[in-house]
């Protein structure tokens, strides 16, 4: 029998209402003849909560005391949701993070997941039970429990679901795909039929809040192909791609289109004339993962998210007391990127992109490119702006809607 793993995000299982929705869905697809495994994250904004508590109690909390406490909320969600199904008749079984084989590294609060031991799920398939699991953690080879970074129930799903040898990978949301950008942001955005691996792991690394970075990761090593669909929506269909968005191994696309523009809200510059490796051990002592190192000459310069930096204030203190005035932070910045394979094959793209945040006066700091992406960093006050100008260059003006 084929195997389906479904993801529901939080916004899908807020209140207990939205959960027996959740539930008929998984239930729909059980009597379709699937083997279901369903991945769950915390219930509405439950780990900002979590977070926020935290910080009532201190400025710095431990990385190892807040996986405890915001894997409590994935937890919850996975019981209960455990319970509505039954509740319709199912049966179903709740396995936390550890309990279903999730092993990652030994990082807390942005594990990474090391490997899959997917037995037990694949015992209580067997006795033809609906496995329900915990989103977002795992356990480490020293056997603590980790958090796999914010949005981490897709990286859960995916690895499940390559684990699992699964047909597909639903990931279930208020929103019935992928977009151009942000719909909140850019009116005018359109859904996204299919995308390539590279095109959606390039639009979640740029901050667009679609697919974890990592997931689409493993569902690119393993094959698995992954439906963005909406919660709310009907069960995939012969052609997933008409309404939500299908990513997988597609064939390219004409070389130099961009397929979407992603913002990135609060980021911190760090400028440096400190010895590189000195900075980036001090870096590394603090867990502080950067999005982006460039060197040059004797100059350091390295954007990095404030998403999963928990202890700013400890690693500001370790910076200026080993660094001083060689080091310097500013914050307060953000990044609008420009997505699509082979963007950067000419300057056009980057001409054209400069050229229209410059015709409403908005410089960037930092201007880097790789091969799928341009990224121009600006004061967070002009992302908004700065996203709506250039979906209309990019994607409304001239080129064609991607298919
Ligand atoms: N609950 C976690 C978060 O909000 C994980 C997830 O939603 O995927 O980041
Ligand atoms: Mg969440």
């Amino acid at each position: 029998m084929s195997v389906v793993v479904q993801k529901y995000g939080g916004s899908s299982v807020a209140d207990v209402s939205k959960m027996r929705r959740v539930a008929e869905r998984v239930m729909q697809t059980k009597k379709l003849g699937h083997d279901v495994v369903v991945v769950v994250s915390a219930m509405g904004d439950t780990t900002d909560e979590l977070l926020a508590l935290a910080t009532q109690v201190t400025p710095n909390p431990e990385r190892r005391e807040l996986d405890m406490l915001l894997s409590a909320g994935e937890r919850i969600a996975m019981a209960l949701l455990s319970m509505a199904i039954r509740e319709l008749g199912g049966d179903a079984i709740s396995f936390t993070g550890s309990q279903s084989g999730i092993i990652t590294n030994d990082r807390h609060v942005d594990a990474r997941i090391v490997e899959v031991r997917p037995f037990r799920g694949q015992d209580e398939l067997g006795r033809g039970r609906i496995v329900v699991i915990a989103g977002y953690q795992g356990v480490s080879y020293r056997r603590e429990v980790t958090t796999l970074g914010r949005g981490g129930s897709d990286t859960t799903a995916v690895a499940m679901a390559a684990a699992l040898g699964a047909e597909y990978c639903e990931i279930c949301s208020d929103v019935d795909g992928v977009y151009s950008a942000d719909p909140r942001v850019v009116p005018a955005t359109k859904r996204i039929g299919t995308l390539s691996y590279e095109e959606t792991q390039e639009l979640a690394e740029a901050g667009a809040k679609v697919l974890n970075a990592q997931a689409v990761e493993f569902a690119k090593e393993k094959g698995i192909a992954i439906y963005a669909r909406a919660t709310s929506g009907p069960l995939p269909g012969p052609d997933p791609s008409t309404d939500g968005t299908v990513v997988r191994l597609n064939p390219p696309r004409m070389p130099g289109r961009v397929v979407g523009v992603a913002i990135e809200k609060d980021l911190l510059l760090v400028e440096s004339t400190a010895p590189l490796s000195d900075l980036l051990s001090a870096l590394d002592e603090r867990g502080v993962a950067g999005k982006q190192l460039r060197h040059l000459g004797s100059a350091t310069a390295l954007i990095v998210s404030r998403e999963n930096l928990h202890e700013e204030a400890r690693v500001r203190a370790l910076l200026a007391e080993r660094f001083g005035d060689r080091v310097h932070l500013t914050d307060g910045l953000g990044a609008v990127s420009a997505i699509g394979a082979g963007i950067n094959a000419s300057f056009e793209n980057v001409r054209l992109g400069t050229a229209t945040l410059a015709s409403a006066k908005l410089h960037a700091h930092d201007l880097a490119t790789s091969s799928f992406r341009i990224t121009w960093t600006l004061d967070r006050t002009h992302l908004d702006t700065a996203a709506r100008m250039l979906h209309r260059t990019f994607i409304e003006e001239n080129r064609e809607v991607a298919p």
